[in-house]
């Protein structure tokens, strides 16, 4: 039988949280920091009108399995529910529902011939299934090719540059494809409503069942405390300092931060393995929440294709699970993502709201601040890594050059988007990883 190790975990977020819960159950002693006061991540969720909402808006593919499996293994599989969704475009001052195909056909704003082709090219995508055939080309210069110009500019193009600003042009057509590829699973036909999940009373429904389960297998999960440094030992095993100044000893460590902050803690890594870790660049988010006595409008999702507002989509939660669960109150995320140096990431959470508001009015010229009772900003800077062409190529490995030390983050998901199933995906991949290397005897004190 192999020696119980000791396996240090940097970070709290659903990646790690599945990774933790894995290796515990396999034994190993398992020490889990988190910086946040809270588990969770990018998917946790904070308390408003007696219930939980997530900082960052969140829903589920009906191909999202790992997410599933995990859920019934833990006995919480109930509480994944399935639920219509209502999907919307707004440009030239209007709302255009997006609810199927056909819908396509409705986008006045371009001529017919244009929305013909944009259904047949949206048709010829999701059926096709092998992502290697997108990863050479950009979906700027594909998609252009497929609609024309016009077309793009004022459909694809605009969500491209919603997204990805002034990178629009840079993102491989596989996450493009992707995207469309993930929805088409949620309808059984293109004519079809599309249904997504949701988890009842949050995404902290499972990441507090993960804690849980990491605890009930021997884990120690701290919160509210960073790593600070780690060196590594010369038998090649890993001296952890953390913020309330415990120094720890790990045999191996799992890190799910972001590749810039894995550099800026372990700043010795090979040079080759660095420029793959330089290499992922992010696109940050600023998600701003209102609560309001009325609804914005009557969709769940609006892609914002109106180059005039400065924020990518508005994500009316309680138009998905209804007010009924927060006490008769509506809440509305508003999305920007947006690059590193964009003032917003900065910008007073009044300013930002003053910002917004002509812009929620051209959505719905009654909108008036009266309805908004409270509001939130939050952000994200390693919110949605940038996919570029031929990715697979650059896709930084679990196993880093440094003996018993892993990564495990959003810009080693690949083909597919990020997303809390793949952060599942990758943690039970690294655990995996680690077990295999314990059982070979590659982790733990080395002769020196
Ligand atoms: C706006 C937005 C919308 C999204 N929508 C969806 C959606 O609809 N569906 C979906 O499935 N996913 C969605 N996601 C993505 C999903 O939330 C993330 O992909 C996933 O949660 C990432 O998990 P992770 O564990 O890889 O990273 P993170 O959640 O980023 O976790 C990393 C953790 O590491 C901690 N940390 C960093 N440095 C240190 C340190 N030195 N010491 C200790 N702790 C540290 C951080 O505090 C953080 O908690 C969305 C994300 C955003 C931003």
């Amino acid at each position: 039988m192999t020696e119980r190790r000791t396996i240090g975990v940097i970070g709290g977020g659903i990646a790690v949280l599945a990774a933790a819960y894995r290796l515990a159950r396999q034994g190993q002693r398992v020490i889990l920091w988190e910086r946040n006061s809270y588990l969770g991540g990018q998917a946790a969720a904070f308390t408003v009108a007696g219930s939980e909402l997530e900082y960052f808006y969140h829903h589920l593919f009906m191909n999202d399995h790992d997410i599933r499996e995990l859920m019934e293994e833990l006995g919480i599989g109930d509480d994944l529910i399935w639920l219509n969704s209502s999907v919307g475009f707004f440009a030239d001052g209007k709302i255009y529902p997006l609810q199927g195909a056909l819908d396509l056909l409705r986008l006045d704003f371009i001529p017919l011939h244009d929305r013909i082709r944009i259904g047949f090219v949206t048709l010829y995508l999701q059926k096709r299934t092998h992502w290697r055939e997108f990863e050479q080309i950009t979906a700027a210069d594909w998609l252009r090719r497929a609609v024309g110009e016009r077309a793009f500019a004022r459909v694809f193009g605009a969500q491209l540059r919603a997204k990805f600003g002034k990178r629009y042009d840079q993102v491989a057509m596989v996450w493009f494809w992707n995207k469309l590829h993930l929805r088409t699973q949620s309808r059984t036909s293109p004519l079809q409503k599309e249904q997504l999940g949701y988890i009842r009373g949050s995404w902290n429904t499972l990441i507090n069942r993960l804690g849980e389960a990491i605890r009930e297998n021997g884990g120690e999960v701290q919160v509210g405390v960073g790593t600070e440094s780690i060196e590594q030992n010369e038998d090649g095993t890993w001296q952890v300092s953390t913020t309330d100044s415990q120094t720890v000893t790990c045999d191996a460590l799992v890190a799910t931060v972001p590749s810039p902050l894995l550099l800026r803690i372990v700043p010795n890594l090979p040079d080759w393995y660095q420029d793959k870790l330089t290499g992922a660049v992010y696109q940050g988010a600023v998600a701003m929440i209102l609560q309001m006595s009325r609804k914005l409008s009557d969709i769940y999702w609006l892609n914002i294709g109106d180059p005039s507002i400065p924020f990518t989509g508005v994500i009316e939660h309680t138009n998905f699970i209804g007010p009924e669960h927060y006490q008769g109150n509506h809440f509305l995320y508003i999305s920007k993502y947006l690059d590193q140096n964009h003032p917003y990431l900065t910008m007073s959470e009044d300013d930002l709201f003053e910002e917004y508001v002509p812009y929620l009015q051209k959505i719905n010229p009654d909108f008036s601040p009266d309805w908004v009772s409270q509001r939130w900003v939050f952000r994200e800077r390693a919110a949605q890594p940038i996919i570029t062409q031929n990715y697979s190529e650059r896709v930084p490995e679990h196993r880093t050059p440094l003996h018993g030390l892993y990564l495990a983050n959003s810009a080693q998901i690949y083909p597919e988007d990020r997303g809390t199933n793949y952060s599942i995906r990758l943690g039970n991949r690294v655990a995996r990883i680690v077990q295999n290397d314990i059982d070979h005897g590659l982790i733990g004190p080395q002769k020196v």
